[in-house]
């Protein structure tokens, strides 16, 4: 893969080679995001929609093209169902409040699964709390895999939504969302998917997926922090009413009261990040030009080839071991006495070998409370890995281990 193209990626730190295994929390940018950014306010900057004037129109433009990509990229069928948001958790939180405000009464339920991330978690309490309605929890097995008869169990006229990761920002292992949307399908019951650690890493075809509603961030698909998206279907975006009020969503204001704009602009209230939006199509265009599919089996080979490293060390233990994981791991490590090597230690002595992991609860506190610890650590990796890091990820947690076991 292009490692030469992510500048970041060449310096050292506490004088060794930077390994960065972060990539769930975000990705690193290539030298073409980072110069899309620098173009746009060398050269167009000018607010988009409103304007007559030629750079105003240039934004609108470059704006609605990156819609139309990201449109292409996730295979949504009209670029107008394509909703610019601020990450993930704007684009949970905004269909919480609009699903909710159109569909959600006393006593309905909400079903989300044991694995979530707290995006896809707190909204719905939220909403739950505000219309006094039930969130639901679809159980895990021994596997760590979805419990999918409890979930058939779960699913009943009081059913309204289901919102689950189409991948675990924890496990790295892949939900099946296609029987979960099917199941629900067969009741009625629309089903959003939370795909913000899998469209980084695998091609997301929402059409064949047959979700009604997809978020993803920008920032984790080596595009800038600050851009995201909420996919939903026309026939259930045009059913919803606006989440914020303000310049852009409106077609007209009269103090007797206002009506709204068209899709997308309705749910997009205010300025928009465009050089943002921009700089994700840019990003996007690279992603294809890599190709989706040799990402996908370079970032598979990565993590098969990391588990099978780390099983040789003992006192290892991955989460979901031996199951197919997309671009990230999770694990701990237990003393001869079978007691667990707080993750932060391990974090601290490896960030001073030069390797960036994550170590905590990953925003998904109740998954750990399933799995019995505090926290893990996690690697998670991106196109611009290697095999070679792997290595020395290996020999940084086996000098950080034998410090930490003596
Ligand atoms: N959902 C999942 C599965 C995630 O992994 C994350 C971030 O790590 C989010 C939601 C929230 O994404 P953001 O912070 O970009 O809004």
């Amino acid at each position: 893969m292009r490692r030469e193209d992510f500048p970041i990626l060449k310096q050292q730190v506490h004088g060794k080679p930077l390994v960065y295994f972060d990539n769930a929390a975000t990705s690193q940018k290539p030298q073409c995001v980072i110069d899309a950014i620098s173009e746009a306010y060398t050269t167009w900057n000018a607010n988009i929609h409103r304007g007559t004037h030629h750079l105003s129109q240039v934004a609108t433009a470059k704006h609605e093209e990156a819609r139309q990509i990201l449109a292409d990229l996730i295979g949504a069928k009209q670029s107008k169902e394509v909703l610019f948001t601020r990450g993930t958790t704007e684009g949970l939180n905004m269909l919480a409040f609009s699903f909710g405000e159109a569909f959600v009464g006393e006593g309905d339920e909400i079903i989300v699964s044991g694995l979530e991330h707290h995006s896809n978690i707190v909204p719905w309490q939220m909403l739950c709390e505000r219309k006094h309605a039930m969130l639901r929890v679809i159980p895990l097995r021994e596997d760590l895999s979805l419990d999918m008869n409890a979930y058939k169990q779960l699913l009943s006229p009081r059913t309204k939504l289901v919102s689950v990761a189409h991948v675990s920002n924890v496990l790295g292992i892949q939900n099946p969302v296609e029987q979960i949307i099917r199941l629900a399908h067969e009741q009625g019951i629309p089903v959003c998917i939370d795909g913000a650690q899998s469209a980084p890493h695998i091609p997301v075809d929402v059409q064949a997926m047959d979700c009604d509603f997809f978020v993803c961030s920008g920032h984790k698909m080596y595009a800038p922090t600050g851009i995201g998206l909420l996919y939903g279907k026309e026939n259930w975006l045009s059913q919803l009413p606006p989440y914020q009020g303000g310049g852009e969503m409106i077609q007209h204001v009269r103090w007797e009261g206002t009506t709204y704009n068209e899709l997308p602009y309705r749910f997009e209230a205010g300025t928009p990040d465009y050089v943002g939006s921009y700089a994700w199509g840019v990003a996007a265009k690279y992603m294809q030009e890599c190709g989706m599919a040799a990402l996908a089996a370079h970032e598979q080979d990565l993590t098969a080839y990391a588990e099978q490293q780390l099983g040789q060390i003992a006192g290892v233990k991955i989460y979901a071991a031996g199951q197919k994981k997309v671009g990230a791991l999770s694990l701990n490590v237990y003393d001869a006495a079978g007691k667990l090597v707080h993750p932060f230690d391990i974090g601290a002595l490896l960030d001073q070998q030069g390797i960036a992991v994550r170590i905590g609860h990953h925003c998904a506190e109740p998954l750990m409370g399933t799995l019995g610890v505090v926290g893990t650590v996690r690697i998670s990796f991106g196109m611009y890995n290697t095999r070679e890091e792997i290595d020395a990820f290996i020999a940084a947690l086996q000098r950080a281990l034998s410090i930490l076991l003596s």
